[in-house]
């Protein structure tokens, strides 16, 4: 029978079934099992003097570690992936793994904000310099001699603007600059960051990949040009995974595929109800075909999760609170990807240096839908709406 050693040739729900197993190996039994290690024990003295052995310490790899990279890897299709304990801690490593002091990154303005404040905190004391450039300026007059990479997060976080990823992998590689990009919205399902030419591909595992709320972890991909340097870097840092929180992890994948389809389904069912009420301004959904950048996102994207903002009406704050204290379905707190449905207000004008007339004037809301029935959310904010007016 197969296992996930060589899954070219598949589909991405078979492909999500078989990475990382390799059951002949564990007795037969169906799932890699957890390996709580930190010691490995050579052989021989030969051995531990030659540091020979498949695995040689805990910190750097397991049987359960290699099962969600390999899986991870398979996935992203790059050149190897590393496991980090949050999606912030993928931010960073791979930002570390392509930047020295002297370099000037290129940021786009609407990323996630924990990522703006590593840049503006510690990337400046190490002497790399940020340039933010709004999601779809025209990069080219922005580049220097010194741009060593350009950062991307598309859809961007809560206003969920398109990038021209092919772009501006296009305008960075002629100039000898990395490209990252934080795919934690689409996963490697929904958008193929590696073969739109990113080096780099940032997930936050806290969201789909673990997809029940009950784990943090991130996962760093690199095609072959990126990969030595964020196979070093990430070694250099001490980074390493709980071997409970990657089974987690793994149980997690095993589902993607039909989780995002119903995170499609049901967030544009959510979405286009709300487009049509009269509390509503917008609806920022790229799936929806008024989205500014929904043709970008069907030339490139292989569909959507269910992550999307709605700007309302201008109301007072008061009634946008009771508004959500009275929802039944939709849980307020952070990140997202789980199950369940979430909702958190913003306001996006706050955190950008390029405020755009395209951006919210009134209250704004980030929506998850989650795996409810798509009828009892859209009733549960029928419900609630009856209190914002
Ligand atoms: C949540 C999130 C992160 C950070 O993930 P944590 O596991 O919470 O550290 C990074 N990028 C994006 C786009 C996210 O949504």
């Amino acid at each position: 029978m197969a296992d996930g050693k060589d899954l070219s040739g598949f589909g991405a729900d078979t492909r999500v079934v078989l990475a990382g197993r390799a059951p002949r190996e564990q007795h037969g039994f169906v799932n890699t099992p957890v390996y709580h290690g930190s010691t490995v024990l050579f052989a021989s003295a030969e051995d531990l003097a030659a540091h020979r052995g498949r695995y040689t310490y805990g910190r750097r790899a397991s049987p359960t570690i290699d099962a969600l990279t390999g899986a991870i890897a398979s996935f992203e299709g790059g050149a190897g992936a590393v496991l980090v304990p949050s999606g912030l801690a993928a931010v960073t490593t791979g930002l570390l793994s392509c930047l020295s002091a002297g370099d000037h990154l290129l940021m786009v303005d609407s990323v996630y904000q924990p990522t703006r404040h590593f840049c503006d905190a510690t990337l400046t004391r190490f002497g790399v310099e940020t340039e933010y450039y709004p999601a779809g300026a025209d990069l080219e007059p922005l580049f220097r001699e010194n741009t060593r990479a350009v950062y991307t997060e598309s859809p961007g976080s809560q206003t969920l603007e398109i990038q021209d990823i092919p772009a501006i992998v296009a305008l960075a590689h002629a100039r000898g600059a990395i490209v990252l990009a934080d795919n934690t919205w689409a996963t490697p399902l929904l958008f193929d960051a590696h073969g739109h030419g990113v080096d780099i591909s940032i997930q936050a595992g806290t969201k789909y990949f673990s997809g029940h709320a009950d784990v943090l972890i991130g996962s760093v991909s690199a095609n072959a040009h990126a990969w030595p340097a964020l196979r070093e870097t990430h070694g250099n840092l001490g980074l390493t995974v709980g071997p409970d929180d990657i089974f987690l992890t793994l149980r997690g994948i095993r589902t993607l595929g039909v989780r995002l389809e119903r995170h499609q389904r049901s967030s544009l069912a959510v979405a286009d109800w709300l487009a049509e009420r009269p509390e509503v301004a917008r609806v920022l959904h790229p799936a929806r075909a008024d989205h500014p950048d929904h043709d970008l996102w069907k030339r490139d994207f292989k569909g959507a999760s269910g992550l999307f903002s709605v700007v309302l009406n201008p109301v007072e704050n008061q009634s946008v609170n009771a508004f959500l204290d009275a929802l039944r379905l939709f849980g307020m707190g952070y990140s997202w990807g789980g199950f369940e449905s979430l909702i958190v207000p913003f306001d996006a004008a706050r955190a950008r240096r390029f405020p755009s007339p395209e951006w919210p004037e009134g209250p704004a809301l980030r929506i998850h839908v989650g795996l409810e029935d798509p009828a009892d959310l859209i009733a549960d904010l029928d419900q609630a709406f009856a209190k914002l007016t």
